[in-house]
């Protein structure tokens, strides 16, 4: 059985440098700091830009959101809270 080499971490770590990735417990998605973004929908029409996520099986109620990214993550929690029957 040959030795085992020992190596230096910038040789185990193939020379790369800077800061490591984010912890497994950091949160996913940066929370958005736009007034009014996740708020519960009111009212028919939506500001220019704004989109509304309506998902009928979840405990989350209607809400509206300042960009289609904003509003895929509202959907994407909404879909993750089903409503309790
Ligand atoms: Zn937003």
């Amino acid at each position: 059985m040959a030795a085992r080499k020992k190596t230096t971490p910038k040789e185990w770590n193939k020379g790369k440098v800077g800061a490591s990735r984010p912890a497994a417990g950091a949160p996913v998605v940066e929370r958005c700091t736009v007034d009014g973004c996740g708020r519960l929908a009111e009212g028919a029409a939506l500001a220019e830009g704004w989109h509304r996520t309506d998902v009928p099986a979840s405990s989350e109620p209607p809400r509206d959101w300042c960009s289609a990214w904003c509003a895929a993550v509202g959907r994407a929690l909404a879909d993750l809270r089903p409503a309790r029957r």
